[in-house]
């Protein structure tokens, strides 16, 4: 089909308040050609994915897809324990204009001040309002995305990454990456930028960048994508983790 056409179709299904068919018609074409599913098939696919999209059981569906390593809401998070945060500000970004806007969320500190749990909040939120989200710990896509190297599927992997509305990228920092690995994670952040939102969470700050990559033009690279529209957060409290530990072995000590 030639572009004008193409563009023509993704106007009207626009008009037509198709969203998810206008956003999926392509891929899922080339999967129906693969599977040789016919012109029902792919017709009732399409159909299928908008009505989910338009009921409330895409909201579950995509908290499955996310693959949030659990759940959490942002209404769980009590943010007295944690000062540091700007409490408003993150319930600002809870009306996810960010994701309209294609900007990023990095929540930056020590183990256990929340940061994953503030990270699923947000994605939750994103599933509840039909985004695409996906989740994922930095070893886990930056090590899929390897894995890719060998039948030549990067390009591939990476199109459909940015394709997501939102994606959460945790723990970046708990392992240092190869050269490799390190250009991946750069690609990854790269196709992103201004296309899709991230939302990072890292236990290293930005100076400390430069040792998880190997390489301080790369991590300078790196930090200069996702800064340049982001909201940063600096977290700097007691790890929630220890809290009743550190009360106990204090209330020991007291007696
Ligand atoms: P981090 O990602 O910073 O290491 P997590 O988000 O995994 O920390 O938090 C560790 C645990 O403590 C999680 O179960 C999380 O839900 C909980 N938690 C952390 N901070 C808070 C908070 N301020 N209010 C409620 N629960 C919290
Ligand atoms: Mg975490």
């Amino acid at each position: 089909m030639g572009t004008e056409k193409l563009e023509r179709l993704k106007e009207q299904l626009k008009i037509l308040g198709l969203r998810e068919i206008q956003e999926i018609f392509e891929e899922e074409a080339e999967k129906a050609i693969k599977t040789k599913l016919g012109y029902i098939g792919y017709l009732s696919k399409l159909v299928e994915e908008e009505t989910l999209a338009k009921t409330d059981r895409s909201i579950n569906r995509r908290i499955q897809t996310a693959k949030f390593p659990w759940t959490k809401t942002l209404e769980e998070f009590d943010f007295s324990f944690q000062p540091s945060i700007n409490e408003e500000e993150i319930l600002k970004l809870a009306d996810l204009s960010f994701v309209d806007k294609k900007e990023n969320i990095l929540l930056l500190g020590p183990p256990g001040v929340g940061k994953t749990h503030l990270a699923i909040g947000l994605g939750v939120k994103a599933c509840m309002a039909r985004y695409r989200v996906l989740f994922q710990s930095a070893d886990d896509i930056v090590g899929y995305l390897y894995a890719s190297l060998v039948d030549s599927t990067t390009g591939k992997k990476l199109d459909a990454l940015s394709r997501l509305h939102l994606l959460v990228i945790d723990e970046l920092g708990y392992l240092p990456m190869d050269p490799k690995k390190a250009n991946l994670f750069f690609q990854l952040v790269s196709k992103r930028y201004e296309v899709g939102s991230i939302i990072l969470t890292s236990n290293r700050s930005f100076d400390e960048w430069g040792s998880i990559f190997g390489d301080e033009v790369i991590a300078a690279a790196i930090i200069d994508r996702l800064v340049h529209h982001s909201h940063i957060f600096n977290i700097n409290g007691r790890s929630f983790r220890v809290k009743d530990k550190l009360g106990k072995t204090h209330e020991k000590k007291c007696l």
